[in-house]
């Protein structure tokens, strides 16, 4: 499979009055054509701002001290820019037309003042040279595609006049717009009521065979990608700390958070299954642990993981994880040190 995406050794600080808090900490992972990559994390996990750091949507005290981001081989990394100017400028080509994102809450992205056929046709309009009367005709037929009944009539309506599932509707037919190569979706359920989000959620797995881009969904819910990834990176404390197919990460978990989070996700044909959050907090960014990210909540924390970062272990051509039990030495029941 092509890579679209690659990112390599993502590091991306935010200088604060404490310091800087490293909140994304060496991120590698690759997007390839046509898949869908989920990346599940707790939030302050590091998820969204590696993705703020590949749109270039950072906020200003944020920034991205080393690393590559890849797009289709391209370095489009601030770094590999001469100035900012330079690197705003492909930017502002590349957001929409190539990268688009979803946000969790359509009111902050919609214009509560525009109607909604001038929201969906400015991407149109920006990106290709259709005509106003073209891109009307495209508007129409992608607010179809996501599923809003009598598109014609509600062309003129302004977002308050759309319900919240709705309105995401809307806001992924503008990712759509430009059909770009890479969608980014940022929770995108999140603020939806349980009713409407299985239905956006619907959508979106249904789309996804519908369309050519490769998508990455951002959650802090397991659940939410396991119907609709094709991969799965689990985040923790700014690093991912494992990553598998779908079957990997649910029917052979090996890193102990990853464990964790399976047992938070609810299942329904076990309506009696106690949830079980994982007791303790996510590790100060603004002063990371030396080594594994996850020592102080960790159950099976062994005297090395304090003091050194866990090596990876690949268990497959799919299947790797940063853990020190899954260390030659510890499987051969050992001490790692
Ligand atoms: Fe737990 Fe150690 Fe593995 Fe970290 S490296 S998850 S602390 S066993
Ligand atoms: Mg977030």
């Amino acid at each position: 499979m092509k890579n679209i995406l690659e990112i390599r050794n993502l590091q991306t600080e935010f200088s604060t009055e404490q310091g800087a808090v490293q909140a994304v900490r060496g991120v590698s992972i690759t997007l390839g054509e046509k898949e869908v990559l989920g990346i599940v994390g707790e939030s302050g996990s590091g998820k969204s701002q590696t993705m703020f750091s590949v749109m270039g949507l950072l906020s200003a005290n944020g920034k991205i001290t080393s690393g590559e981001i890849l797009l289709n081989g391209e370095d489009i990394s601030p770094l590999a820019f001469t100035s900012e100017k330079e690197y705003e400028k492909r930017m502002e080509k590349l957001r929409g037309n190539d990268m688009a994102m979803i946000f969790q809450d359509p009111m902050t992205f919609l214009n509560p003042v525009l109607r909604i056929d001038t929201q969906l046709m400015e991407p149109i309009l920006n990106h290709t040279n259709l005509s106003k009367e073209e891109a009307r005709k495209q508007a129409i037929e992608l607010m179809r595609k996501v599923g809003i009944p009598s598109p014609e009539s509600r062309m003129k309506q302004y977002p308050h006049q759309f319900s919240g599932g709705m309105r995401q509707r809307i806001i992924i037919a503008m990712a759509l717009a430009c059909n770009p190569q890479v969608i980014i979706a940022d929770e995108p359920t999140t603020a939806l009521d349980v009713t409407i989000q299985a239905q956006v959620l619907d959508l979106i797995s249904n789309l996804k065979h519908e369309i050519n881009s490769s998508i990455i969904m951002i959650t802090h819910d397991l659940g939410v990608v396991a119907s609709i990834c094709d991969r799965i990176a689990i985040m923790y404390g700014g690093k991912i700390v494992e990553v598998g197919t779908d079957e990997d990460i649910f029917y052979d978990p090996k890193h102990p958070y990853t464990i964790g989070l399976l047992s938070c996700v609810h299942n329904p044909e076990e309506e009696s299954k106690e949830l079980k959050p994982i007791p303790g907090s996510p590790p100060d960014l603004l002063d990371p642990p030396k080594g594994c990210p996850f020592v102080d909540r960790c159950e099976k924390a062994m005297k090395i993981c304090k003091e050194q970062m866990p090596s990876v272990s690949v268990f497959s051509n799919t299947h790797e994880c940063s853990c020190w039990l899954h260390h030659e030495m510890a499987l051969k029941g050992g001490d790692v040190k």
